[in-house]
């Protein structure tokens, strides 16, 4: 099973999916709790490359350096463990490159989206969950993580909205895989809606 996590900053993605991992494993599964970029050695080097050479690469340089690692980290580290039955839980993969490097950078979405496919081999998630949380809200969590913060400043605030009406937009397109949940919400109420929809399909 293949379970991707998407949003944007200070969304809760990295709390929901160790909640996430730590019921899947009180049930007696393999886990694979991984995350793009940098979910390999490689995928480290081009996570240190992107974020930090903002306003010096361009945006379809970026937009590869995304795919490069995307293929590395499928091809090395997602199909094995999916191959072996473990269940792989994601922090972002295709959708963030099309919010972020589409929506957010200006670049085509459909485009962006058909590198990272052919990057992948085509691997598409059993089931993605879009933790959504409105742009005021992503701010005020962000204020009380200076380094987070400066990043946001770095990107005007309309950065954000184009990437979470992207987010929305793909969910929207493609409500079969997605499950799009308020990320206001308390924790461990997000918990038990991911729980509630993947039991559906273990
Ligand atoms: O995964 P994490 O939330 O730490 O992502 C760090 C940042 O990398 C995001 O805030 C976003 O600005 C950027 N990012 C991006 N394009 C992607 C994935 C992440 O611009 N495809």
């Amino acid at each position: 099973l293949f379970v991707t996590i998407e949003g944007g900053d200070g969304s809760g993605k990295s709390t929901q999916a160790a909640l996430l991992e730590s019921w899947l494993a009180g049930q007696g599964r393999t886990i694979i709790h991984t995350r793009e970029p940098g979910g390999t050695d490689f995928g480290l080097e081009v996570r240190e490359i992107v974020l930090h050479s903002r306003g010096h690469i361009t945006p379809r340089a970026e937009a590869l350096l995304y795919a490069a690692d995307r293929a590395q980290h499928i091809a090395t580290k997602v199909r094995p463990a999916l191959a072996r039955g473990d269940v792989v839980i994601q922090d972002r993969y295709i959708d963030s490159s099309v919010a972020y490097q589409g929506s957010g950078r200006v670049l085509d979405g459909a485009e962006v989206r058909k590198i990272s496919e052919w990057a992948t081999e085509g691997l598409r998630p059993d089931l993605t969950i879009l933790l959504d949380l409105d742009e005021d809200e992503a701010r005020a969590r962000l204020d009380n993580a200076q380094k987070r913060f400066d990043r946001l400043e770095a990107e005007k605030s309309d950065f954000h909205r184009r990437v979470r009406e992207s987010f929305l937009a793909i969910a929207a397109a493609d409500p079969v895989r997605f499950v799009v949940i308020d990320a206001t919400k308390p924790p461990e109420v997000i918990a038990q809606l991911i729980r509630d929809r993947i039991s559906t399909l273990l």
